[in-house]
């Protein structure tokens, strides 16, 4: 098994529902158990002439899960979920329902033509290290550092969003065991 860091954003549509629906979707995928998830964020929109308040403003999230699936497999996957919501792509970085993307697996490296692991914009975004931070407190990003330190750097720029997390931690010792 192994441990897939997975961040979600929505800036269209009922963005909070989107983004609980997807948790549930990865969740449920054959291969995949849940370990943690985040509160939900927003922030302004990054398009790419830089942060638009015009646009509509963006959820994210956080999960992380243990799998059986390889990162091409998990990431094919994803897309299926983004494609169930909808999700359209007419212009690099421009609105939608949901975007799925897979932020690190395990300590591995990845670099192919559609998957690059850790994603390389990650420890430049606010919006994935907060609630990564959130999900794990303990969260490393492979080859840049712990998520703490990253994001303590950058400086916070997300507002959290007073909503449970995405879905219950069976393994998170300081809130109560959801599950026998
Ligand atoms: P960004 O990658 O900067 O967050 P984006 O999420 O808006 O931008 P998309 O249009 O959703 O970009 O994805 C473009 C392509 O990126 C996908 O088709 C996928 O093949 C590729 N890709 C490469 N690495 C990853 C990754 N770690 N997670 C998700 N997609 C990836
Ligand atoms: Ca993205
Ligand atoms: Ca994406």
């Amino acid at each position: 098994m192994s441990r897939a860091v997975i961040a979600l954003g929505a800036n269209l549509g009922d963005r909070g529902s989107t983004l609980r629906a997807a948790s549930t979707a990865i969740a449920a995928l054959p291969g995949v158990r849940p370990v943690a998830s985040s509160r939900e964020v927003e922030s302004t929109a990054v398009t790419l002439d830089g942060p638009d308040t015009t646009k509509p403003r963006y959820r994210n999230a956080v999960v992380v899960v243990e799998t059986e699936l390889r990162p091409q497999q998990l990431l094919d996957a994803l897309h299926g979920i983004e494609d169930a919501h909808g999700r359209t792509r007419e212009v690099r970085w421009g609105d939608r329902t949901l975007d799925l993307d897979l932020v690190a697996y395990d300590t591995e490296t990845v670099d192919t033509a559609t998957l690059t692991v850790p994603h390389p914009r990650a420890a430049e975004r606010a919006f994935v290290l907060a609630p990564w931070l959130d999900a794990d407190p303990d969260a490393v990003l492979p080859g840049a550092g712990p998520v703490a330190d990253l994001l303590a750097a950058l400086g916070d720029d997300t507002e959290r969003v007073d909503e449970p997390r995405l879905f219950d931690d069976p393994g998170r010792p300081d809130e109560p065991q959801v599950r026998p």
